[in-house]
């Protein structure tokens, strides 16, 4: 029992991610960034595309959805709101669960970067695909939900299981370590940004992160922690907001 995670940079920023599940030999991959990629690594893994997992509709992650569904036969799984942009066979929402072969994945509804944003986690094999919510050290805009949406959302991650493997749709992490250490002194925090710089020096990935790692450094699960020298704030929600905001407006 188990899955096989494969991540693969795409487009500009993007990360490719295909997973397999072990006994039946069943792949899918978590949105379609770059149809073409997809399909030639899937390929080169002999890996069979039996489903498309979407977490938004944004291009950059549904926009490939016909393309792989043409050539695969794949099942396209997603939010409803999918639909805005590209095909979806089954929609999905929080609670609901995915089966890949013997895997089990379970939907948990992320709103805030969009509506109708959701993460699949996989609690067996310990991860979690959190398409544009939560980033390493970072997090998505604030495209279509409220900071309330997305603080709820990044606190339904945050209660899974420190160890939990955090797949996150792109690789944003070294301009996130630039913003983090303008609004955060802690040790631990530059500590992790030095790693980050010396990763991405390397071209190596940040990616994938842990819910255990982003709870101690990540600047917006810290809100609650630093959005005093931000402003002032009566909630959590809010303090996050003023975090978001402040990183909305840094140039670096
Ligand atoms: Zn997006
Ligand atoms: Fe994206």
């Amino acid at each position: 029992m188990g899955l096989d995670i494969h991540l693969f940079p795409c487009l500009s920023d993007n990360y490719g991610i295909l997973i397999r599940d072990h006994a039946t030999g069943l792949a899918a991959t978590v949105d379609t960034p770059d149809s073409s990629a997809i399909l030639a690594e899937a390929d080169r893994l002999g890996w069979r595309l039996a489903l498309v997992l979407n977490t938004h509709w944004h291009p950059d992650h549904a926009g490939g959805n016909q393309a792989v569904k043409d050539a695969t036969g794949a099942e396209i799984i997603g939010p409803p709101e999918v639909t805005r942009i590209a095909p979806l066979d089954r929609p999905v929402a929080d609670g609901d669960e995915v089966q890949l072969g013997e895997s089990r994945l379970t939907v948990i509804q992320t709103n805030g970067h969009t509506n109708g944003h959701i993460s699949y986690h996989a609690a067996e094999a310990g991860a979690v695909f959190v398409g544009d919510t939560l980033f390493a050290l970072g997090c998505g805009r604030l495209f279509e939900g409220t900071a309330q949406d997305m603080w709820t959302s990044l606190g339904r991650l945050t209660a899974l299981p420190d160890a939990t493997q955090v797949y996150c749709a792109h690789e944003y992490t070294a301009s996130n370590a630039r913003f983090a250490l303008t609004v955060d002194q802690d040790p631990t925090v530059a500590d992790r940004c030095a790693a980050v710089f010396a990763a991405r020096a390397q071209g190596r990935p940040t990616v994938p992160t842990t819910i255990g790692l982003e709870k101690a450094t990540n600047p917006f699960l810290r809100a609650p922690v630093l959005a005093g020298a931000l402003g002032s704030f009566a909630t959590d929600a809010e303090a996050f907001g003023l975090v978001r905001a402040a990183k909305d407006g840094f140039r670096g």
